[in-house]
């Protein structure tokens, strides 16, 4: 199977003691409100460890007032150490294939990712070019995140981390997808 769409990055496993155990409520996950699959636990994390938000396609959209005022009040006024942004395979909402249903910027983000990366996806089996995108988004919404200027001085001074994952329901294992760029 050709690799060329992970020259960027690579996967490895999410082990259970990824994350120290070192106070309530340290890091914010936010998933994939069609996951179906509470992905938390591949972490394996008590639930008062865990702010969870979610919407459709774990997605950061610049105006979103829940996501930004999710993310503002988790690392401002609870001084998260983690953020996780968790896709996962299979979504029935970021694929590459269609987006048939998503609406205003969450269709013209999705459709601009697809733009981006589709010298590199375009030749490969739908099931495979979805898998990716999903992965691919996940890293976007990171890039997103960075954005914050929040964030980016939490990063600094508070050692905040973030960390992209994708959920595979069928071997019930997530992955930690690390930029090499
Ligand atoms: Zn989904």
């Amino acid at each position: 199977m050709p690799q060329d769409h992970r020259a960027t990055f690579v996967a490895s496993p999410v082990q259970s003691d990824i994350i120290p155990r070192v106070k309530p409520q340290q890091i914010l996950w936010i998933g994939c409100s069609d996951s179906s699959y509470q992905e938390t636990n591949v972490l394996d994390l008590p639930p008062d460890e865990m702010m969870v938000h979610r919407n459709i396609g774990n997605m950061i959209i610049d105006g979103d007032m829940s996501v930004e005022t999710t993310v503002k009040h988790a690392v401002t006024n609870l001084k998260v150490n983690h953020i996780v942004v968790c896709g996962h395979y299979g979504c029935g909402i970021v694929r590459a294939t269609t987006r048939e249903g998503l609406q205003g910027p969450w269709l013209s983000k999705l459709d601009s990712l697809h733009s981006k990366h589709q010298h590199n996806i375009g030749d490969l089996p739908a099931p495979q070019r979805d898998r990716v995108f999903v992965e691919l988004n996940v890293l976007d919404q990171l890039r997103a995140l960075k954005r914050f200027p929040e964030i980016a001085t939490a990063m600094k001074t508070q050692a905040l981390k973030l960390h992209a994952f994708v959920f595979d329901r069928n071997t019930g294992e997530a992955s930690r997808l690390i930029e090499t760029y």
